[in-house]
């Protein structure tokens, strides 16, 4: 494994940390440092800018809009835009729904899906969770029949509850697991829609995480008609297609490249904060000793992964390592927001940032802390929870 950039790649990199230096927008830069939740505008401005540079969707394949970058370039791209902050695509449609989409939907789908993801026209939500099925996803039990509508054409009824919803207040479209065929074995019963949220009988009601923030949804389906050539590939065969679309949202979660971006903060933050016998926090050798473990650990994910990426060069699948990958990977990010918040001690507690509760109680870089740090918590959560992808490792990697 050569981890050496070679001087194409490095006149990549400062190509791209050209780019956003030049183009990050000025008042999205502004609404993520009031620290402050964005609007559905706010989300959208830098995906597209992106979309207009085509570089929106680096790992789609070139035909759909990918950018045809090596590994390299796009792990390149991913530590510029960590350094520089900037605010990633949404995962849903980007990330999420693409892959499935390209691979295994049909002609129309693509031409009528692929050009709203890309541009940042439609925003997608993820309609898997169930208040029952979360980990044991195949036991959903939101019901898909197909019935023959007055216009004489074929739809399904769809009746159940989703939950967790992501930032589904927003969402123009969800694609949802179904159950189509209740006899058949659990995983083997399910299909995969694409549901417009308009559609009559959808209702979408906030859950006001512990930060006090509105980012997850509990979604209320009843009686609502969805055409039958919604159906992403065959019916009863969405499992296949779940599978697919998680191992997608994994491999993203593990966040290497904002991790060493919050760690220099971390590392800023400790060296102006003081500890209890004086002088610098950093100076503090519990403190230090903390913060070089982190190091540690955030470097041997960091080669973790660019071994996967050199694997991917060769022409390798990401597999189980993926699991690996969230589990330290998320691990890190909640240790980072952990030592964050105790570097500061009580000035990150105030953390209702948008109501201004903080003005002049701290330093700047105390604001929300606390807030972040409870937010944090999904991380080892979503995408599969970390316990989930220790079964899947013990089983995959250490065949047990
Ligand atoms: C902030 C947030 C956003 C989310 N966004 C979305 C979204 O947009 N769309 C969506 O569909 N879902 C979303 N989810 C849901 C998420 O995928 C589920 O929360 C997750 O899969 C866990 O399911 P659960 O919450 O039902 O917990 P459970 O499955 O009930 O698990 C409870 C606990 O038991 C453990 N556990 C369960 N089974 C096992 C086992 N076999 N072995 C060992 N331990 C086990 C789990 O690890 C967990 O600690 C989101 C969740 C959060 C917190």
């Amino acid at each position: 494994m050569n981890l050496n950039f070679s001087p194409e790649e490095n006149a990549f990199r400062q190509e791209v940390r050209a780019f956003i230096a030049e183009n990050y927008p000025a008042e999205l830069r502004a609404a993520q440092d009031s620290g402050r939740p964005l609007t559905k505008a706010e989300y959208l401005i830098w995906h597209k800018v992106l979309a207009k540079k085509g570089w929106v969707a680096p790992s789609w394949p070139k035909q759909y809009g990918g950018t045809d970058w090596t590994p390299t370039q796009k792990y390149i791209w991913s530590e510029e835009s960590a350094r520089a902050e900037t605010l990633p695509p949404l995962p849903f449609g980007v990330s999420m729904l693409a892959p499935v989409l390209y691979t295994f939907g049909s002609d129309e789908q693509k031409a009528k899906f692929l050009p709203g993801i890309y541009n940042g026209e439609v925003w997608w939500c993820q309609g898997y969770s169930e208040p029952g099925a979360g980990s044991d996803l195949a036991s959903l039990k939101t019901k898909a029949e197909r019935i023959t509508g007055d216009d004489g054409k074929e739809y399904y009824l769809v009746n159940g509850q989703k939950t967790w919803t992501t930032l589904g207040q927003y969402a123009d479209w969800g694609f949802f697991l179904v159950r189509t065929d209740p006899d058949s074995k659990p995983q083997a019963g399910i299909s995969f829609l694409l549901i417009d949220m308009k559609t009559p009988g959808i209702s979408v009601r906030p859950i006001i995480t512990l930060e006090g923030g509105h980012e997850v949804n509990d979604v209320f389906l009843d009686n609502v008609k969805v055409p039958v050539e919604n159906r992403v590939f065959h019916e009863n065969q969405g499992w296949t297609l779940a599978k697919a679309l998680l191992a997608h949202e994994r491999s993203g979660i593990a966040g290497v490249a904002r991790s060493k971006r919050n760690l220099e903060k971390l590392r800023e933050i400790a060296s102006t904060e003081h500890s209890d016998a004086g002088g610098p926090l950093l100076g503090d050798a519990f403190f230090r000793r903390k913060v070089a473990e982190l190091e540690i650990d955030l470097t041997a994910l960091e080669f973790t992964e660019l071994r996967t990426l050199a694997g991917e060069s060769s022409g390798k699948g990401p597999g189980p390592e993926s699991s690996i990958l969230k589990i330290k990977g998320t691990e890190i990010q909640q240790r980072l927001q952990e030592l964050a918040l105790e570097a500061v001690g009580h000035y990150g507690a105030p953390f209702l940032r948008d109501l201004g509760h903080n003005a002049g109680v701290g330093p700047e870089y105390a604001v929300g802390l606390a807030g972040d740090m409870f937010n944090g918590r999904k991380t080892s959560i979503y995408g599969g929870s970390n316990e989930i992808q220790r079964n899947i490792i013990a089983k995959m990697v250490l065949g047990l």
